[in-house]
């Protein structure tokens, strides 16, 4: 008898958790949907999210205060000091660029998303967009390259730089050599007798007219 009571008191307990299970299932069918199909379907980011980092090279003046601000340092800059007779225009905001960023690597693997270099850059050429979609299988593909200068245009640079370096200094030795010559020819001014060197003036004579007599 316990045994028959044992199995439909089974049989109602299963029921019972069916029911409220499809009870749940059928009120969840009724309520708004919050699942995103993504990536058909996407989220709005905030306004001032901070994700991947965009760099406009064309505005890069090499100062490297970006690379110096970041705390993790993913910013890799080379930077050569241009000839002051070479012209590399002018950024957007109307600042001369005097120097060659040959390097601009940016780790975004390592990268923190602080934003901590975006509000030094002097001409605003660093900003953090909205972007999330960059993984990549490779991690060596997240090192981001932003310098547009090649192989071939360094090497001119390089080159550019010392033609300029050796006019500089032979300008330089010029202007030396020509004043060590205007001193040499200038005249020399007569010098002054030693006072030490002259011949101190002979004692006076007591025997002489000079001397007084004995009283
Ligand atoms: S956002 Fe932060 S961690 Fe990323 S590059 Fe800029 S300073 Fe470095
Ligand atoms: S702070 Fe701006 S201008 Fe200066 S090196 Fe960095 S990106 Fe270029």
């Amino acid at each position: 008898m316990a045994a028959v009571a044992l199995y439909f008191s089974d049989i109602y307990r299963s029921l019972r958790s069916i029911v409220i299970g499809m009870g749940v299932t059928i009120n969840q069918m009724f309520q708004p949907v919050v699942t995103l199909q993504y990536p058909i379907e996407k989220k709005a980011m905030p306004e001032r999210v901070r994700n991947r980092l965009y760099m406009n090279f064309d505005d890069c003046i090499g100062c490297e205060l970006c690379a110096n601000a970041c705390p993790v340092d993913c910013i890799d800059i080379e930077v050569m000091k241009a000839p002051a007779t070479e012209n590399l225009g002018v950024t957007s905001t109307g600042q001369k660029k005097r120097i060659y960023v040959t390097k601009f690597d940016i780790d975004i693997a390592k990268c923190c998303y602080c934003g901590l270099c975006v509000y030094p850059c002097p001409t605003e050429c660093l900003k953090m967009t909205d972007v999330y979609e960059f993984s990549e299988f490779d991690r060596h593909n997240l090192i981001y390259n932003f310098s547009t200068m090649t192989p071939s245009e360094i090497e001119t640079a390089k080159g550019k730089i010392k033609v300029f370096e050796e006019e500089q200094a032979a300008k330089k030795a010029a202007a030396a050599a020509q004043a060590a010559a205007a001193k040499a020819a200038a005249p020399v001014p007569p010098s002054s007798p030693d006072p030490s060197s002259q011949t101190p003036p002979p004692p006076a004579n007591p025997d002489s007219g000079n001397a007084q007599p004995n009283t």
